[in-house]
Formats: structure tokens, sequence, C-alpha cells
């Protein structure tokens, strides 16, 4: 007799975007002039560029013709690709990367949700509160969160490091519950959702913690495109010992738009191991099992992000979101708000207004100002009493949209 994995039942409703999405239409069928802006949402709007789109019909072209087709590529990447990201994102750091050190994939939400297979169940596994929900479901899923409480949104079986106001949403091993030591330790730097970002001294401790714990860190560095302060780290391995202790992620698409097309790598140093066992040859075989490739196409357009001119038009497309999140920023802060993020981030998070919960100023925002956003209580118990925005809407629904807040 089959039976399902019944940890999936125990998995609330993925009750945030839908529950968004539910209370805008209904405004919306109520309201069918009104002038709905979105900042809440974690996709960007602006094209592929020039270099990537032309990488793409040159990839195209040469599947057409039986010389150049490619079938089944390695399934690591190609090397074309591993060698420009060695070189480019770490290389010109400081920082040694080999190509057989990177693994690409289809984005960092799989790459990060799949990096479970190569743990053991019995791990304990901490997540910074609020969080991206992807690393609580995805453990949730292979039954190492323990069960979900509704009262207190959390699972008992994971540790949650808060992020506060008082550690500036950049949680430490300070914050880390009295009694707990975590296995796994989920990192994202810049933060979504908080839009905060960690110094080599915050990232110092981490990785001298998980040194002396044994423990493996999981830094998401989905966002590092949008680091412009040259203090803060791009990548974990900036910090010295963290190729023992650390994998990191990356992606495309935040940085190159590459929501739609789907690219991302996963970074495991062959100095990695967990008991003697590396984490790079684990990894390579969990990926070539069960993954067959990123699309040739696809990561041709990949690699033109580290042409010259594709670094260039990359750039272009950050710092038009980053100069929509500074306005987000600059505005609420004019309209008295405390405000996080919006400065090496797109995500500007931010303090709701007289003690309103999350969703009561959601509610707030909608009826009030036609804007809709994202509740700090669907990131997590932490997030309660805090709200995202984000700079990924076009510049002129921006400035109306922190016109409209302005006004409030
Ligand atoms: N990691 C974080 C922190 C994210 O916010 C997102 C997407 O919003 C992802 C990973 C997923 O990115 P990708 O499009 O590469 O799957």
């Amino acid at each position: 007799m089959a039976r399902i994995n019944e940890n999936f039942q125990k998995l609330p409703g993925s009750y945030l975007f839908s529950e968004v999405g539910k209370r805008r239409r209904a405004f919306i069928d109520a309201h069918p002039d009104a002038d709905v802006i979105s900042l809440g949402i974690g996709d960007v709007t602006l094209p592929l560029t020039p270099s990537a789109i032309e990488a793409l019909h040159r990839g195209t072209d040469e599947m057409s013709r039986p010389e150049t087709f490619r079938g089944y590529g390695p399934e690591q990447g190609y090397a074309f690709l591993r060698e420009a990201i060695a070189k480019a994102d770490f290389g010109e750091r400081g920082v040694r990367i080999d190509p057989d050190e990177i693994f690409i994939g289809d984005g960092a939400k799989s790459d990060t949700g799949n990096i479970g297979d190569i743990f053991d169940l019995d791990n304990k596994v901490a997540v910074c509160d609020p969080v991206y929900p992807v690393y609580v479901d995805s453990n949730a899923m292979a039954g190492r969160a323990g069960n979900y409480d509704p009262s207190t949104g959390r699972w008992d079986g994971l540790i949650y490091i808060p992020g506060t106001a008082e550690n500036g949403f950049v949680p430490g091993i300070r914050d880390i519950p009295v009694g707990s030591t975590p296995d796994i330790i989920y990192l994202c730097f810049p933060n979504n959702p908080t839009g905060t970002v960690a110094g080599k001294e915050e990232l110092k401790e981490w990785v001298d913690y998980a040194i002396s714990n044994r423990a493996v860190i999981l830094f998401d560095a989905a966002y590092e495109a949008y680091i412009t302060d040259p203090l803060i780290p791009h990548s974990i391995y900036e910090i010295p010992g963290a190729d023992e202790c650390a994998i990191e992620f990356r992606s495309f698409s935040k940085n190159a738009g590459f929501t739609g097309l789907r690219c991302s790598y996963t970074v495991i140093p062959k100095r990695l191991k967990v008991g003697g066992t590396s984490l790079n040859s684990l990894w390579n075989r969990r990926h070539s099992t069960k993954f067959n490739g990123t699309p040739y196409i696809v990561q041709l357009a990949a690699a033109s992000v580290y042409t010259p001119e594709g670094k260039a038009e990359t750039r272009g497309l950050v710092e038009y979101y980053l100069e929509n999140a500074k306005i987000i920023r600059e505005g609420l802060k004019e309209a008295g708000f405390g405000v996080w993020g919006g400065v090496n981030s797109p995500y500007i998070w931010l303090k709701t207004p007289g003690g309103m919960s999350s969703w009561d100023f959601f509610d707030y925002m909608l009826n009030s100002l036609s804007i809709v956003g994202t509740p700090g209580s669907g990131f997590g118990p932490s997030g309660e009493g805090y709200f995202r925005l984000t700079g990924f809407g076009s510049r002129e629904n921006t400035l109306r949209a922190v016109e409209r807040i302005k006004k409030l």
C-alpha cells in the first residue's frame, strides 16, 4: 500500500501570498476604479539585458544546426560559465573558488530547497526569523522541522534566531536561544525580507561559531549584486575559514532579471567536509542523479553577464531597483517611519505605525492608499508589527506610491 510523505500534511497553507492576492482582488472588485500600486512583489519588472538576449538568439541558432546542436550537457554546468563565475565573482574579489566547486542550477529556490538531501534528518536546523520561507518549508517536508504550532507560528523542531530592532535585524550568535546548538544554519545577506546586510565582523562570528561547533552554514547570497557599501562582503568566502564550513547560493534572478529564465549556482568548496566526507562529492552525486543541467542557451545568457557589456547592463538594472528602494526608504523616513534595508538591498522593512499588526497595516495601506505591500508576519513570528516594500516596481509607480504615503 502506497503511503504519502505525511510531513506535507503538517504544512500550513501557503497563506502569505494567497491571502495578499485574495485581499487585493476583493478590494479591486469593490473599487473597480482604484489605481492600485503593488510594492509587494519580489519579482523583477525590467526586461533582460541586450547581451542576454543576444546570447539567447545565438544559442537558439546553434541549436538549429546539426553541427552546433547540443543535447544533454554536463549536469554541473558548462565549463565556460563555471570558469567565468570563478574568475569574476570570486577571483576578482581575492577569493579562490575553483570551477569544479561551482554547480550551475535552475534557481536558488531549488538549490536552497534541495540541499537538505545531503544532510541527515537528525541535524538541528536554525533559521533566522523573519526568513525566506523556502528554508523552513523544505526542512518541514523532509521531516526535519518537527510539528507546526499555529498558535506560535513556529515548528517545534527548528531553532529560530530572532531578527529584531534591537539587533538591527542582523541576528548573531548571541541571539541563538539558550540551550540550542544548531548543526545547520541558514543565513541570507542581503536579507529577504528585511533588506539588512552583515559586515565582516558579524560574518566572522558565524564562521568561527560554525567551525568550533562543526556546523555548516548555508549562505544565501541571491541579492549580492545590490551591495554598494565597499565594507560589506559579497561572499561568505571573504571570511577566512568559511571554505571549511559554508555552502553559498547565488542566483541570476535579481541581478540580471532571470526570474523567468532560471539560472543559479551553488558553491561547495572541496575543503568542506562533514565527518570526513566531502560535501562537494555528495552534492555532485545528488545533482547529477536528480538534475540534467540548466539549458545551454540559458547558461550562455548567464555567461553574458560577465562580459564587459553584460556587466554594465546588469549594473544598470540593479541601480534602477536600488534607486527605487532609495526613493521608498527616504520617503518613509520623511513620513516618520522606522525603516531598515533599502540601501544594499531592493527590500525595505518598516515598522508599522501605532503598534498596528502587520495585517492591519496591510489593510490600511490597501484601503486608504491603494498600495499593496507584504505583511512582515508572513515571514515568521518576529516579523509581526513590520511590513516589507520592494524596489522592483516601475520608477513611476514607486514615485506615485511614495507621494501617497507622504500625504498620510
Ligand atoms: N533566495 C532568496 C532569499 C530569495 O528571496 C529568492 C527569491 O525571491 C530566492 C532565493 C530564489 O531565487 P531564484 O529565482 O534563483 O529561485
